[in-house]
C-alpha cells in the first residue's frame, strides 16, 4: 500500500472485529481499507491468542493421553517423547495459513490492505505510517476502530516474552522452548487455565495465584467450582485463592515471588522457573489522536460507544476489545458485521444474552447466558435442572463423564436464561443452548426435541427434563 485515496470505509485494526467488519463493509459495496500494524492479519486471536493456545491445547492433550490415559483403553505406546520444536512448528503453520487466508478473502471481496499503524489526522483523514516508516494519508468517510487489547503488566514483574521468557505474558507462554519444572500463573482466568493447562500436560507443577476468591469471576460458580477440583484432580494444579502478589525478583534461570493474602497477613515466598501474568487486558486505545477528533474514552480506557458502536464523533465507530463488553474473539466479530451493516444503512441487533463463552481446557467449559448469582442478584425466580455425565451413556462409553449440564429457566414462564455446561465437548454443545436462548425457547422445546442417542447432548434435554419435570436417566 503506497498510494492514499479515498475510502468510504476505514478500518483501524486487522483482528476478528476489525476484518470482519471490513469484509462485511465490502460486501455491502463500500470501498473499503483495512491498517494493520503486525504485518499480519487477524490480531491477536490468530497470532497469539485462540488459535496458537488451541493448536498448543490440542497437542499437549494428544501428549498427556498418550503418556497418561492410552494405557487404560489397552494401548501401549511404549518410551512416549516431547519434540516441543515440532509441536511449536505445527502451532505455527496453523497461525500462518489462517492469517494468508484472510488476505485471500481481502483480496477476494476486494478490501485494501494497508501495513501499517493508524492515527487520526482530523475526523476524515487518517494518517498511515507504514512498516518502512513512511507516511501516507487517506481520506475516509466512516472509520471503524478495532485496535483491540494487550495484556496488562504488574508493575514490578516487566514481561521478558522474548528474551529469558522468565516472566511472560500470554504470548510468552506460547513460546516457550522447554517444559518448566514450576510455572507459576498469576490470575485465574481463561488465559491463565488455559495455558496453565497446556504446560501442566507436558509436565510442568503447575500453581495458580488468584486475588479473588473464586477463579474466572463472571462464570458460574457451581460449574467454576467443579472446574477447580477437576484441574486438581487431573493435572495436579495447585491454588493460591485470595491471595495477591506484592513483588518479584526476576531472573535468566527463574522467578521469586512474594505473595501475601489478599486482606493482608504474612508476606511468603514461592520460586518458579517461569511466571504468567495472566491479571487481564487493557484496551489498545493510545497514540491514535483520539483526543484531537473528539472521541471519548470511559474510566478503564475503553472507547464509548452507544448501541450501534457509533464514538461521539458521528462518523467513528468502535468495535471488539477496545470497547465495553467481554473481550472476545466471536463477540468482536458480531459487532464487526453489525457497524458495518449500520454504516450502510441497514439495521441489526446483537443479544449479548446469547454470546457464549468457553474454556478449553479437558473438560471444557462453557456457559451462555446469565449465571446463578446473576440471576439471584436481579431477583429473578427461576428453576434449575442438572444432569451430570455420569448419568450419560455416551460420556460413560468413551470414559470421560467427569462434568455436569445445568439449565436455568424462568420460574412460571419456563423460558430459558442460563446455560452452563462442563463437559469434553462442552465448546461444542454450548451452541444449541445459544440458539434456544437467541429463540427464547422453554426447557420444554428442548425436551421434546429428540436428541440422537449416544450422545453427550442428550444430557442438554434431560438437564431441560429436569429443569421443568423430571429426568429419565438419574
Ligand atoms: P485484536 O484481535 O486485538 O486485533 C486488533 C488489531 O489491531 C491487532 O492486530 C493490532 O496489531 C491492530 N492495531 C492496534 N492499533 C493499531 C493501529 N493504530 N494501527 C493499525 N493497527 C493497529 N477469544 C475467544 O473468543 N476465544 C478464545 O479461545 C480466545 N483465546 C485467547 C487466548 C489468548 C492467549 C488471548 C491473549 C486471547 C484470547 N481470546 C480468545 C481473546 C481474543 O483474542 C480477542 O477477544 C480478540 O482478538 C479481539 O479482537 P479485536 O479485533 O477486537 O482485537
Amino acid at each position: 500500500f503506497s498510494t492514499g485515496g479515498d475510502f468510504d470505509v476505514a478500518v483501524i485494526g486487522g483482528g476478528p472485529g476489525g476484518y470482519v467488519a471490513a469484509i462485511k463493509a465490502a460486501q455491502l459495496g463500500l470501498k473499503t481499507i483495512c491498517i494493520e500494524k503486525r504485518g499480519a492479519l487477524g490480531g491477536t486471536c490468530l497470532n497469539v491468542g485462540c488459535i496458537p493456545s488451541k493448536a498448543l491445547l490440542n497437542s499437549s492433550q494428544m501428549y498427556f493421553d498418550a503418556t497418561s490415559h492410552f494405557k487404560n483403553y489397552g494401548i501401549n505406546v511404549g518410551n512416549v517423547t516431547l519434540d516441543i520444536k515440532t509441536m511449536m512448528s505445527q502451532k505455527e503453520s496453523a497461525v500462518d495459513g489462517l492469517t494468508k487466508g484472510i488476505e485471500g478473502l481481502f483480496k477476494k471481496n476486494k478490501v485494501e490492505y494497508a501495513k501499517g499503524y493508524g492515527r487520526f489526522v482530523d475526523a476524515t483523514t487518517i494518517e498511515v505510517e507504514g512498516l518502512d516508516g513512511k507516511k501516507t494519508n487517506i481520506k475516509a468517510k466512516n472509520t471503524i476502530i478495532a485496535t483491540g487489547s494487550e495484556p496488562v503488566e504488574l508493575p514490578f514483574m516487566p514481561f521478558n516474552d522474548f528474551t529469558d521468557r522468565t516472566c511472560v505474558s500470554s504470548t510468552g507462554a506460547l513460546l516457550l522452548d522447554k517444559v518448566p519444572k514450576t510455572l507459576a500463573v498469576i490470575g485465574g482466568g481463561v488465559i491463565g487455565l488455559e495455558l496453565g493447562s497446556v504446560w501442566a500436560r507436558l509436565g510442568a507443577n503447575v500453581t495458580v495465584i488468584e486475588f479473588m476468591d473464586k477463579l474466572c469471576p463472571t462464570m458460574d460458580k457451581e460449574l467454576i467450582t467443579a472446574f477447580q477440583r477437576s484441574l486438581k484432580k487431573n493435572l495436579n494444579f495447585k491454588f493460591k485463592m485470595s491471595t495477591k502478589v506484592t513483588a518479584a525478583d526476576i531472573r535468566k534461570d527463574g522467578v521469586t515471588i512474594t505473595m501475601e493474602p489478599a486482606a493482608g497477613g504474612t508476606p511468603e515466598k514461592f520460586e518458579a522457573d517461569v511466571a504468567l501474568v495472566s491479571v487481564g487486558r487493557r484496551p489498545r486505545t493510545e497514540d491514535l489522536g483520539l483526543d484531537k477528533v473528539g472521541v471519548t474514552l470511559d474510566n478503564k480506557k475503553r472507547i464509548e460507544v452507544d448501541d450501534h458502536f457509533k464514538t461521539k464523533v458521528g462518523n467513528i465507530y468502535a468495535i471488539g476489545d477496545c470497547i465495553r463488553g467481554p473481550m472476545l474473539a466471536h463477540k468482536a466479530e458480531e459487532e464487526g458485521v453489525h457497524v458495518a451493516e449500520a454504516i450502510s444503512g441497514k439495521h441489526g441487533t446483537i443479544n449479548y444474552d446469547a454470546i457464549p463463552s468457553v474454556i478449553y481446557t479437558h473438560p471444557e467449559v462453557a456457559s451462555v447466558g446469565k449465571t446463578e448469582e446473576e440471576l439471584q442478584e436481579a431477583k429473578i425466580e427461576y428453576s434449575k435442572g442438572v444432569f451430570p455425565f455420569l448419568a450419560n451413556s455416551r460420556a460413560r462409553a468413551v470414559a470421560s463423564a467427569e462434568g455436569m449440564v445445568k439449565i436455568l429457566a424462568d420460574k412460571k414462564t419456563d423460558r430459558i436464561l442460563g446455560v452452563h455446561i462442563m463437559s469434553n465437548a462442552a465448546g461444542e454443545q454450548i451452541h444449541e443452548a445459544g440458539l434456544a436462548i437467541e429463540y427464547g425457547a422453554s426447557c420444554e422445546d428442548i425436551a421434546r426435541t429428540c436428541h440422537a442417542h449416544p450422545t453427550l447432548s442428550e444430557a442438554i434435554k434431560e438437564a431441560a427434563m429436569a429443569c421443568y419435570d423430571k429426568p429419565i436417566h438419574s
